[in-house]
């Protein structure tokens, strides 16, 4: 069976840390690995306006920011196609029809849709095209008949809706559709990154992240600012590293070499700390100060994201051509999905312009009735 990959993302801010850790490193790993057939990687405005009516502009503004990011972090659009949701409005067509392989229950059972009506404060306004939105990531994915979904772990819950929807039409209307798989970053940590605030994760909407773009003065100032362990008050005081978002950034971030950069004493040549493990020892048992821990951190997140900075001014000089590209994606998406779409409405009965057998049989059941 051939490889096909789709991801996305909401355009409703800039992307950041946990996108990159999270997804996008993946996303470039597996375009350049060469070995997959196609790769889809939709912006989701479609899907951002289900919780952002009132504010369609954010989204519009947003598509650029993600498609530079996008751009900025390697993704090559000679290898991996990047669309536009809303230029597909065949998403829209195959989302009806598997609205109807859900029940209503099911949907509120979801728990990444509960935390987000819980971190959105929608109380019992909650607008339906948000409770659905997990089964238009389902059209998203099955449209392209993609079989691998590069994502964080707040994901599975949708795959797992998607993998439900695709057992049901294909059990009722025939094998059409594809069961896709979620493929999760392999270091732990990467899998939720959480937020500067201490928060489960760092999210867009909770407004906790360091972007991909910020300035290196801002990103310095956010780990400068960043929650640690609340007990860890006096540099003597043992301090914890499980759970505290400086540790799990550098897990999430640090080499072996940034020890070698950062930790080399000039004169002798001695490593202060070899490697993170030594790190977290001495944080543990006391007499290491979180500012020391953040001052390394920054080196090492300035590190990873000067790249990318360098490379965003660049494409931030040719707008209209990051729009074609979107634009020349989405055309190419719109085939495929139109493609799929034929094929369920067929299995479903539903093609009536194709069918000449149907309607021949029909004028046959009315002429006989006359
Ligand atoms: P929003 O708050 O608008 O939902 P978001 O920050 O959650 O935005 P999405 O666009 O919903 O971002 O997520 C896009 C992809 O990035 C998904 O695959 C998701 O799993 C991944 N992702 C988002 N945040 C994190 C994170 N903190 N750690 C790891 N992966 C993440
Ligand atoms: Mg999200």
């Amino acid at each position: 069976m051939k490889d096909i990959i789709l991801t996305g993302d909401r355009p409703t801010g800039r992307l950041h840390l946990g996108h990159l850790v999270g997804s996008l490193k993946q996303r470039v790993e597996l375009q350049n690995s060469g070995k997959y057939e196609q790769i889809f990687i939709e912006i989701a405005d479609a899907q951002a306006t289900t919780d952002n009516s009132g504010n369609i502009q954010k989204v519009k503004d947003n598509v650029i920011e993600v498609a530079l990011d996008y751009l900025s972090c390697g993704i090559d659009p000679k290898k991996s196609t990047i669309f536009l949701q809303s230029e597909v409005p065949e998403l829209s067509d195959l989302t009806f029809y598997y609205m109807n392989l859900v029940t209503f229950s099911r949907l509120k059972r979801n728990p990444t849709v509960k935390q987000e009506i819980e971190y959105r404060g929608f109380n019992n306004s909650i607008p339906v095209g948000f409770m659905t939105y997990p089964i238009s990531q389902a059209a998203d994915i099955t449209g392209f008949n993609a079989n691998i979904v590069p994502v964080g772990d707040d994901q599975l819950p949708m795959i797992e809706q998607t993998r439900e929807i695709v057992r049901t039409f294909n059990r009722l209307y025939g094998e059409v559709l594809v069961e896709p798989h979620a493929v999760l970053p392999k270091n732990e940590f990467c899998k939720r990154l959480p937020g500067i605030d201490g928060n489960a994760k760092m999210s867009k909407s909770l407004g906790n992240c360091i972007y991909l773009a910020d300035t290196k003065e801002e990103v310095e100032k956010k780990v400068m600012s960043m929650f640690t362990d609340p007990n860890h008050v006096k540099v003597s005081d043992p301090g914890k590293t499980e759970g505290n978002p400086v540790f799990i950034y550098l897990e999430a971030f640090c080499k072996d070499e940034h020890f070698e950069k950062y930790f080399k004493n000039e004169e002798t040549k001695e490593l202060e700390y070899k490697n993170l493990d030594e790190l977290k020892a001495h944080y543990e048992r006391g007499g290491l100060g979180d500012m020391k821990v953040k001052r390394f951190l920054n080196f090492v997140l300035q590190d990873t994201l000067e790249p990318i900075r360098k490379r965003r001014c660049e494409l931030e000089n040719n707008i209209p051509e990051v729009y074609q590209i979107l634009f020349d994606g989405s055309d190419k998406a719109r085939n495929i999905v139109a493609d799929t779409l034929g094929k369920v409405k067929k299995a479903m009965g539903l093609d009536y312009r194709n069918d000449k057998d149907f309607i021949t049989k029909q004028a046959e059941k009315y002429s006989s009735n006359s």
